[in-house]
Order: C-alpha cells, then structure tokens, then sequence
C-alpha cells in the first residue's frame, strides 16, 4: 500500500488514532518534537494546594490544556506526602528541599513555643519570630524556619549567576519553596502582591495589582459551567447555608470574593511570568528555579468542598491557567523542564460524604476541643494554670503543656491528657513526644507507613508538641462555617497521596502508579540540571523520568 505524503512513523499514528480511547489525553494533545539536551534553562516547578490524588484521578480525562500537556510526560499519580501533618507549610516545605518535615523543621503551618518571650506563644511556620515586630497573626515573613536549603538555594550555591523565583497567594507557600536565598519572592498581602519590605516592588507586578484592584472594583458576572461539570452541581445543606452549586460571581468590592475564585490563580501566574521578563529567567544557559503555588484549589477546597461545581470549575479554570503560563514560556523559547505536585490533598464536606456513601464521616465532637481537654485534664489531676490556658494547639497535631506548669506536674498532665484520649472514638493514635524521638525515621514504600513512622516523619523534638494526636478517618476538626467547611492536614492518604508529573519538551512520557514521594522530586531535578549537590542532601530517591532507555539518574 502507497501511502503519498505522510511519513511511515505518521501512517502508524494515523492508523492508531481510533484504537485509542478518545479520553487519553496522550491521544489527543499534539506530538513534541525535537528533544533539547543539557540542562533545562529554567525549572518550574508547580505546587497546586490541595489537589489530591483523587481530584487528579476524577478530572484528569477532561483537561485539554496545561494539566494535558504535563500528561504527556513522566506522571506519578500516586506521590505522597509520606507524613502525618498534611498542611500546607511542612508540604510545600517538602517539593524542593527534598527532605521531610522531620528534617527540614516545618513540622505544621503552626507550632507553640511556650517558653518565648512574647506574649503570643503560637508560632506561624513563616515568621521571623526573632523580629519585636513579628507575631503567629501579623507575621514578618520569613523562610527562617525552614532548617534546610531549597533547590534554588543550591543552584545558588553551585553558581551563584542562578536565579531562584518564588510566587504564590500564600506567604507561606513562597517561602517554603524558595527557601532563605530568593531573588525575588512574591505572595498575597491586602495591598495585592508584595515581597519583602527592604525590596523594591517590580513594576511588572504593580500593573497585575492595578488589574486585580479594578476587577474587584468593578466586580465580575459568574463563571461559566463547562458541560463537564453539571453533573456535579447540587445544593448541599451545611449548617445555616448551601455549597456545591456556586459559579463565583464576585460582587462589586469584594476582595475576598476574588481571592476564593480562580481569579487568584490567573492574577499568580501573571504575576509569575513578569517576573520570568523582568529577571529574564531561562534566558542563558545558566539554569533558573521560578517556583509557582497556585492556592485557588485550597480556598475552593475549604470553603466548598471538592464534589460540587465549585471545585469542577475551579479544575478547568487552572488547566487553562497553566496552559497560558506554559504557552507564554514558549512563546519567550525557553527551554525548561516542568514539575506539578501539590503540597497535600484533601477531602469533602462530611455533609456530602454522607449523602455520598460515607456516612462514618462527622465532624469533631466538642469535647475534642483544647479548652474543654484542658478541663478534663484539671478534674482529673487537680492541675491547672491561673490565669492563662493549660493546653496550647489541638487535637489534629500537636498539643503542648504550658511553661507555667511544673516538670514533675507537666508529666502528670501529658500522662492524663494521653489517657483521656486513646479512650476516644474519634482518636487512631496518640503518642508523647519521647516516644516519637525514640521511633526510627521511617524508610520503605509510604504506603505501608505505621502510624507511628507517619507522626515521626513530621516530628521535631525542638517545635513539636508534649502530645501528637492523629484523628479517625473521616473526622473532621473544627466546626463549618462559610468559608470553611471541609479540610486536610490527617495522617490519611486522602491527604497524603499528590499526583506528581513531569514534562520537558521532547521527554518521552511514563505512566508508574507505584508510590514515589515529593520528597523525590527535588534530587530528580537536581539530576536533569546536572546539579552537583553532597550525597546526604535529600531524603528522597532521583526518579528515572526519561521513558526511554536513557536514566537520567546517572546509575
Ligand atoms: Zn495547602
């Protein structure tokens, strides 16, 4: 058979084409050609907040932009944020250093110190809290906390012509990913998008600020619900008010509005790739990090849930978000290597969960709460604290006995506490802070993590809490209100598990559902830039993600 005009390797593909199921985004998404070699000019590298490897699994068919083309590469759709406290600092903290909480320090998006001398005890994972000016509230922000240095921090090292980016709606996320040595760092402040005091303000990112002021000056008729997502919307009762069928109109002057919206998304990425023209990233043959975190997915996730049409439309905003950062990287010829994870994952509403076929799911019960525990605790040992609280933090994490109580007491009160506790049914696990210490660091397949070897992963003698506490599946902490009706931060892996994907033009693509972890991703990266770093940098493993022969781990 003569086939004029199309090459053999196109004839296959053309004769292929229907046997694929219509679907696969690998299928439809157009061929890369002409694979670069060397280093990468620059890598970015994508947080997306509480996108669980169940959305991922849920959505994946139906992105046609970004989300599809990073399909085409390397894709781990079971990553694991392998350690109990599933939040978003020690999560972030994880992507580009490498190593877990247990190391890098970032143990919760907040601790307790009760021995500072302030008189705010809580200390937020992104503050400065040497600073007077500092509080867990109003913080000075800062990557102080974070004991380790990100990937951008060793480039840096390495050469220090690298230039390491950092951007996200949340301080904490753009600390946490660029780490102590930025070139520039950008998050969400009432003024719009700010760094540092001591820096001067970009003028590229003084415009996106104008724009996002007068698009809530104005406000925006509601979104558009894609074909794909009608099935999803339905009203659900959570306490005095309804989710599950909003389209994110935004009244006029609503900055909040704006900010739970995939408008918070849009406005990060426009803030990014000013930054890719104002810093010229990726123009040289010197590798650069711009790390992005985009946290409309959490803000959605928190206030909706995930099976309505908010997070449906949220999922298709953000694939044409990524598309359009991609496109423009493109566009601009830079030759970079792409990674996308999320800092945790999450679940819904328990109020849908039960009309969904998990009706075990509840909310915290009142008793749970530190207050009532401290009282409890005080019936039981006669200790107490005059004039201030006994118990600091809360049951989904760490609990600390305050300074003011006694060594020989404070044992009393971790004892009972403890007791109290393990008689709960809405507890799995309580452990003392000693016990933890004496765990070894977890190794092995994150699935198959104990309990214990998930606290230990996040367990850090100097900022944990006297008690860790790890709750039932399914039990949600606090109370709903809106804004606020579903969340994260378990020791389960509908927290834990995070798809991971990786792209570089030409790369030819994998699909390996076996467990990796995000610590995995950073020396993966440092491979494929031909980073030099000390052996015992990470607690990660460098992922092959040439589908080929090649191994880009070097063994
Ligand atoms: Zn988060």
């Amino acid at each position: 058979m003569r086939l004029p005009f199309v090459s053999i390797a196109a004839a296959v593909t053309l004769v292929a084409t229907p046997c694929i199921a219509q679907d696969d985004p690998q299928a439809t998404a157009p061929a890369e050609a002409s694979a670069p070699s060397g280093p990468p000019q620059l890598v970015l590298a994508i947080a997306v907040d509480q996108l669980s490897a169940d959305l991922f699994a849920q959505y994946r068919r139906h992105f046609t932009e970004g989300l599809a083309r990073l399909q085409q590469g390397a894709v781990f759709p079971s990553g694991y944020q392998s350690h109990a406290a599933t939040e978003t600092c020690p999560g972030h903290a994880t992507i580009l250093t490498g190593t877990h909480p247990a190391r890098n320090g970032i143990i919760a998006n907040a601790w307790f110190d009760p021995d500072i001398d302030r008189d705010d005890k809580r200390i937020y994972c992104a503050e400065d809290a040497r600073d007077p000016a500092s509080s867990s509230r109003q913080p000075v922000v800062s990557a102080e906390h974070l004991r380790v240095p990100t990937l951008g921090g060793w480039m840096k090292r390495a050469d220090p012509r690298s230039l390491n980016v950092a951007v996200s709606a949340k301080d904490r996320a753009a600390m946490m990913m660029g780490g102590r040595n930025t070139d520039a760092a950008y998050w969400l402040t009432r003024e719009g998008f700010s760094t540092f005091p001591a820096r001067t303000p970009s003028a590229g990112v003084s415009a996106v600020n104008r724009d996002i002021a007068g698009v809530v000056a104005r406000g925006e008729a509601a979104m558009e619900l894609p074909a794909w997502c009608a099935a999803r919307a339905g009203d659900v009762p959570v306490g005095g008010f309804t989710i599950g069928n909003g389209r994110f109109a935004l009244p006029a002057g609503d900055s909040n509005a704006w900010r739970v919206s995939p408008r918070a998304d849009e406005a990060t990425a426009n803030v990014a790739l000013s930054l890719v023209d104002e810093f010229r990233l990726g123009r040289d043959n010197v590798t650069d990090v711009l790390a992005v975190s985009f946290s409309a997915t959490d803000y959605i996730g928190h206030s909706y849930g995930h099976q309505g049409a908010e997070m449906c439309i949220q999922l298709a905003a953000l694939d044409r978000t990524i598309g359009t950062l991609m496109a423009a990287l493109d566009a601009r010829g830079i030759d970079y290597v792409a990674v996308l994870t999320a800092d945790h994952g999450g679940l819904d509403a328990v109020e849908r969960l039960d009309r969904q076929a998990l009706p075990g799911a509840a909310r915290e019960g009142a008793e749970l709460d530190t207050d009532a525990l401290a009282a409890a605790v005080t019936a039981r040992t006669g200790i107490a604290v005059a004039g201030g609280p006994l118990l600091l933090g809360g049951v989904q994490g760490d609990i600390y006995v305050s300074a003011e109580v006694k060594p020989r007491e404070k044992a009393r009160v971790v004892r009972s506490l403890i007791e109290l506790l393990s008689g709960h049914p809405q507890v799995a696990a309580v452990f003392g802070a000693s016990e933890l210490e004496a765990a070894p660091l977890p190794s092995g397949s994150p699935q198959d993590w104990t309990l214990v070897d998930r606290a230990r992963a996040s367990f850090d003698p100097e900022r944990s809490g006297d008690v860790v506490v790890l709750l039932e599946r399914a039990v949600s902490p606090g109370r709903a209100s809106p804004g606020y009706v579903a969340t994260h931060g378990s020791p389960w892996d509908y927290d834990r598990r995070v798809p991971i994907l990786f792209w570089r033009k030409g790369l030819p693509g994998l699909e390996q559902p076996a467990p990796v972890e995000t610590i995995d991703i950073a020396p993966t990266l440092a491979a494929v830039i031909g980073l030099e770093v000390p052996e015992t940098a990470f607690d990660g493993r460098c992922l092959d993600i040439d589908g080929s022969r090649a191994n880009i781990c070097g063994q």
